[in-house]
Order: C-alpha cells, then structure tokens, then sequence
C-alpha cells in the first residue's frame, strides 16, 4: 500500500493541466498502484495524478464494482445531459453539488501497459471519466456548476475547516505545562 496525501483546493497543482505520459514504464504502474491506494483508502469513486501531486494525465476509477485505470485519456461525450446529479471531489472534503454532465461518455487512452483502451460509461461511470479528465486540465467541479451553486459552494468552502489554514509553526512542548500558558 502506498497511500498518498490528497491535495486540497487552494494548491497550484489542480490547477495546472498535466502532461502527456510518454513513458510506459515502472514509475508509471507505481504511479497507478498509488492513485488506486489512495482513492480506496479515501474511499473516492475515482481519483486524477493531480490530487496526489503528479502532473500526469492519469486516472483511475471505481464506480459499481467496477476498479480501473486510463492514461492520457479524451473523451466524446453525448448532447443529453443530467443537470442535476450531486457530484463530490476529494479535493473538496464533505462538499457535494449539483453538476452537469454528458449523460454519457466514450473514453479513449491507454492502459499502463501502452495498449489502446476504450471505455463506456453512463450515468456515474460518465460523470467519472468528465471530473478526473477535467483534473488532468486543471478543470474543477466548481467550474462546472451554475452560477447559482457555484456561489453557494464558494461560500461553503469558505467556511470549510480545511480551507487555507496554514500549517501549524510551533511544536508542543513534550513537557506537561500544568496549564500554564507559554
Ligand atoms: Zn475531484
């Protein structure tokens, strides 16, 4: 198991498109084997490079049973859409709104192995494939959302204990202090 911290929004790195994998290699099926970690350790349904501080475009998923991965994915998404299915992000703790998204998607990339894959999915398994494509181009579900929800999940995470509270500085003594103040 090699569990990653999860990157919160606010840091640079979900907003920086990532780049093409070119290399096939061992770095890579690691990289894979971390993402898939973190994301069922967290639990999340899919999870992108980005979230875990790698700039490449990989992801991976686990939505109705179903544990996967792809590498340099595009997607084709259909004209219908669910406007009103919630969606969450790790990045975004115990926050979830309502998103629209393509009802379906066809997703093509590669496996960590450099075959030719292609994925279909509805429902959530779509919705998926759009939110950890849109990580790999610094695309967040804010940025999805109207303008009405939007505002009301800036608000939220605003108040949200994990927003921008800078690390702590000091160290606590190892000695009781009986209740003193330093
Ligand atoms: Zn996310």
């Amino acid at each position: 198991m090699a569990i990653q911290s999860i990157r919160l929004f606010g840091d640079p790195v979900l907003r920086t498109p990532a780049a093409p994998v070119t290399d096939f290699d061992k770095e890579l099926r690691k990289l894979v084997k971390d993402l898939t970690d973190t994301m069922l350790d967290a639990p999340g349904a899919g999870l992108a490079a980005p979230q875990i501080g790698v700039g490449l475009r990989v992801f991976t998923y686990y939505v109705d049973d179903q544990l996967g991965h792809l590498v340099n994915p595009s997607l084709d998404l259909s004209d219908e859409m669910d406007e009103e299915g919630e969606e969450g992000c790790l990045s975004f703790p115990g926050l979830s709104y309502p998103t629209p998204r393509a009802i379906r998607a066809v997703a093509k990339g590669f496996n960590m192995h450099g075959e030719p894959v292609t994925l279909e999915g509805t429902d959530l398994m779509a919705r998926c494939f759009q939110h950890e494509t849109d990580h790999l181009d610094g695309i967040l579900f804010i940025d999805r959302m109207d303008p009405e929800q939007r505002k009301l999940a800036k608000k939220a995470i605003r108040e949200a204990e994990w927003f921008g509270t800078p690390a702590p500085t000091f160290k606590l003594s190892p000695h009781a202090t009986h209740g003193k103040a330093l």
